[in-house]
């Protein structure tokens, strides 16, 4: 058993004052490997008031020292990719092959995506060209708290730190307590790449304890948090009394929208990307509206896909997909699943149960349901699991009317050859973000949803914006 109950505060790994032990469970085995604490309130005050006690010096650092830190963080960060994947896989059950490859270097990505955001970004710009007793500076608005999810674990705290660290901010992460390893081996990176004392503290904790204690500190000026819909409206009226700015990244409920003139790999690409990660990611495209022409022939490559999705424990190589993080996502996606049965959809592939040959561990069947209807609780609720809803369409208006008929707004999907189509359609979804014909976005586009999808923005120019606050002033004198 590994013990893992300390936190790094101040520089230092530091044991709770108060807090509880917890024990961090394998998904694949259900059988604990790990020890964390759960910290109190006094552990998260101690984080803060660090982190208000480095921020003076880190704030006043210039753009020059923060991006040598940056890529020093960049370059500790690949030497130590192989440990956060190991982390990952134990802790939220990612097979190791998947761990090593797209869930560790993706925070690669995101703190390299900073370290160019911060080498183009002026903190201080005039207004206009009309206005040249007009400046705007952009300052580091103070002592944050990130509080984080399971899913895609150092996705979203490389997201988070990447841009306090270049804004020039203080920070208190509060990872999942699902997925606390592979932050505590980030906080190690941190540490020797030579993030002065202070500037990044790591509690762990849970939502109700340090989560709350974070949110609704007097002290802490602004919460970026990913996670659930519910969480992320606690949080906001907690940050409420103190006023402090509150970003939220949420569930989501992806369309993808399939034309009949979709490449041949549309249904195919569609469908496994609505299984990885264990259908365990916000963005995942899990509503496939199939133009009627090539439905039939859609629900049977969704079938087929399903059917040769191979699911097995994390630890095992290959391109296969994991178990659910825990027994509570297990039960959820159980449980949805038999709502999808009740409620009259066609149960196409998968369903209740495990997969043959694993008795053990949160492991669910990939699931396609066909000739689902829009007012189905499977085509409304975030299902986070591998459970793909397949309907069809007569036209383009009927399209974009059920997609954007959910309270989600975070990523939808067109696939079509026709150009002027393709972009009318992306135009007239209600998402943050649409991708076409399998095109990502990419590094330095904006990350976030409109609607119950969230209020922020992350990556790029719009992600390090959300950790400074702006300042304008007038009868500015011009330097010579
Ligand atoms: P969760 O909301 O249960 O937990 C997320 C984090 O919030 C955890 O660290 C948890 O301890 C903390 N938390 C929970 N309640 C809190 C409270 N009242 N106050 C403060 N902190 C609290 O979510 P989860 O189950 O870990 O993650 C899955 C959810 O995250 C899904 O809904 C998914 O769509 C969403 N998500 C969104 C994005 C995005 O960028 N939009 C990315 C990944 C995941």
């Amino acid at each position: 058993m590994k013990d893992a109950r300390s936190f790094y505060i101040d520089g230092a790994w530091v044991s709770t004052n108060g807090g509880t032990d917890a024990p961090v469970i394998n998904p694949s085995t259900e059988e604990a490997f790990a020890t964390i604490t759960l910290g109190s309130a006094a552990d998260a005050d101690a984080a803060v008031a660090a982190a208000k006690a480095a921020f003076p010096a880190w704030s006043a650092t210039t753009k020059a020292e923060r991006l040598a830190l940056l890529r020093r963080v960049h370059e500790v960060y690949l030497s130590r990719s192989a440990d956060i994947a190991a982390a990952m896989s134990e802790e939220m059950g990612a097979p190791i092959d998947f761990a090593n490859g797209i869930q560790t270097g993706i925070g690669a990505v995101h703190i390299d995506e900073y370290i160019e955001t911060l080498e183009a970004f002026e903190f201080e710009r005039p207004l206009n060209d009309a206005a040249p007793n007009d400046r705007i500076i952009y300052e580091p608005i103070g002592v944050c708290a990130l509080i984080t999810p399971w899913n895609w674990p150092l996705n979203q705290v490389t997201l988070k730190v990447g841009a306090a660290l270049a804004a020039g901010c203080t920070m208190v992460l509060k990872p999942s307590e699902e997925s606390p390893m592979s932050s505590m081996v980030f906080a190690e990176i941190l540490h020797e790449a030579g993030v002065p004392a202070g500037v990044f503290n790591l509690v762990n904790g849970d939502g109700l304890g340090v989560g709350t204690q974070l949110s609704g500190h007097p002290d802490v000026d602004f919460v970026s948090f990913t996670g659930s819909t519910r969480a992320g409206t606690a949080i906001t009226k907690n940050a409420a009394d103190s006023v402090k700015r509150v970003s939220l990244e949420l569930g989501g409920k992806g369309a993808n929208i399939v034309f009949a003139d979709a490449d041949k790999d549309a249904v195919r690409r569609g469908a496994l990307h609505c299984f990885n990660n264990t259908g365990q990611s916000c963005n995942a495209p899990t509503r496939m509206l199939v133009e009627r022409a090539r439905y039939d022939e859609a629900v049977a490559e969704a079938i087929a896909v399903a059917e040769g999705q191979t699911v097995d424990v994390a630890g095992k190589p290959g391109d296969h997909i994991g178990p659910l993080v825990n027994k509570t996502q297990f039960d959820k996606v159980q449980a949805m699943i038999d709502t999808g049965i009740k409620e009259g959809a066609r149960l196409a592939a998968g369903g209740i149960g495990r997969p043959q040959d694993l008795n053990r561990g949160y492991f669910v069947r990939p699931t396609v349901f066909a000739d689902v209807t829009n007012d189905m609780q499977v085509m409304q609720q975030e299902i986070f699991g591998p459970v793909l809803c397949i309907m069809p369409f007569d036209s383009e208006e009927d399209a974009i009317e059920i997609a954007n008929d959910t309270p989600y707004g975070l990523t939808n999907y067109v696939q079509t050859t026709d150009p002027v189509r393709a972009n009318r359609v992306a135009r007239a979804l209600k998402s943050g973000m649409v991708e076409m014909n399998g095109n990502f976005r990419s590094k330095g586009a904006p990350f976030g949803g409109f609607k119950q999808s969230g209020t922020g923005r992350e990556g790029g120019s719009w992600g390090l914006e959300e950790f400074l606050e702006v300042k304008a002033v007038g009868g500015w004198f011009p330097e010579t």
